[in-house]
């Protein structure tokens, strides 16, 4: 099959490690016989030093004519860089938000999995982390309290804000499918959290979540309060498949489980809509700090692009192909300056690219 990518390097390590990512594809498309085809767009600084705004109509055009979107990062050195002198809609970061919002994304997926290789920055107790977890956190994008009607009035000479959380049923739906989707493509267990004692919108959440489960009786489905379920992350990791969610929630949980494993470079994600397309990238940011010295790990761009193969264009054996050959780069004990142990070989970025290409064969 020929596949059309749209790639956004971005900038700072963006470009280098989108590069390494575009190594890897282009070997799954050798190894399987798949075609991709890459059509490079600019968004964040570098759109606005060629365009003077982050992300250009045509630009969000081309993204949506493609069949998925791989995203490097995008930003500078936040107290350094002119960016930051513009208005906030006009920075490097508002790009984000504009190619979200035009994509109509509003499903995210974050994974925390803690390779075994890795377990050793982890902050969790030996026994609890043993053998690994892998779990994703599923967060709804475009909805509830972030997106709910706000203001700030006076009442009485006090000042009083108020901010609104609403989600319908449909907007639940579509994403409780998702969940379940997902979970079919893994272990098949949602855990569905809310917090169903005290919110309205988490009691409509919780009774459409289990209608969609009726479409799914595969799917094992279990409730949590996001109390609870901030506790058993760290207490439990290894009970969770997938944590389907709301947005405001989800914010806070795949951020606290981004944290149990320990090593920002290797975690992907990816945001999905009602169509095929999806943007993925990886979690972490630009980094500045270390741009151009070819010291960034690039495996959680590289995990992202087996995410797109996996949720954008139903590559399972290939996917599994490229989270096969990480882990055998890890075992072998090869490592970026950023997961570096005792004991370990030191890799760059270009380095690592290729090792995970020779384990690929
Ligand atoms: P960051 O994630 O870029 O960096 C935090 C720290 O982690 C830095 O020390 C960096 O060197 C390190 N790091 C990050 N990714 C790494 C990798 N792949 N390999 C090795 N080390 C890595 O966060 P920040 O410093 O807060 O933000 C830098 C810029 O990135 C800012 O402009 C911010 O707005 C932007 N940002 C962009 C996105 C995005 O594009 N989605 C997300 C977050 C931050």
């Amino acid at each position: 099959m020929d596949y059309k990518i749209a790639v956004i390097p971005g900038d700072g390590i963006g470009p280098e490690i989108v590069a390494e990512a575009k190594k890897v594809l282009d070997k799954i498309g050798v190894i399987y016989g798949h075609s991709f085809e890459y059509q490079e767009l600019l968004m964040g600084g570098c759109s606005i030093d060629a365009y003077g705004v982050p992300l250009t109509d045509e630009t969000l055009e081309a993204a949506k004519a493609s069949d998925s979107v791989l995203l490097g990062a995008v930003g500078g050195d936040v107290g350094k860089s002119d960016w930051y002198k513009l208005p906030p809609d006009k920075r490097p970061e508002a790009g984000l938000l504009k190619i979200r919002k035009g994509l109509e994304l509003y499903a995210n997926i974050r994974p925390a999995v803690l390779f075994d290789e890795l377990s050793g920055a982890c902050p969790l107790k030996e026994e609890i982390t043993e053998g690994g977890f892998d779990f994703i956190v599923m967060r709804e994008l475009t909805g509830g309290l972030y997106f709910g009607e706000r203001k700030t009035i006076e009442e009485n000479g006090v000042l009083k804000a108020i901010d609104t959380l609403t989600y319908d049923e449909n907007e639940i739906r579509r994403i409780a499918k998702w969940g379940f989707e997902v979970a079919m493509k893994r272990n098949k267990k949602v855990c569905s959290v809310d917090k169903a004692n005290v919110l309205d919108s988490s009691r409509l959440w919780r009774k459409i979540v289990k209608e969609v489960s009726g479409e799914y009786p595969e799917v094992e489905l279990t409730d949590m309060l996001v109390d609870n379920c901030a506790m058993q992350i760290v207490r439990d990791p290894k009970q969770f498949d997938v944590i389907l969610t709301e947005n405001m929630f989800g914010d806070i949980l795949s951020d606290e489980a981004s944290m149990v494993t320990g090593s920002i470079g290797m975690l992907p994600s990816a945001s999905l809509g009602a169509a095929k397309l999806g943007l993925y990238e990886p979690s972490h940011g630009s980094a500045p700090d270390i741009a151009g010295q070819d010291k960034a790990n690039p495996i959680a761009t590289v995990l992202s692009a087996a995410m797109m193969l996996r949720y954008s264009f139903d590559l399972e054996k290939e996917a599994d192909a490229i989270e096969a050959a990480v882990k055998q780069v890890l075992k072998e004990g090869y490592r970026t300056v950023d997961i570096m142990d005792k004991g370990k070989t030191l890799t760059g970025t270009k380095q690592m690219g290729d090792l995970i290409v020779k384990y690929l064969a």
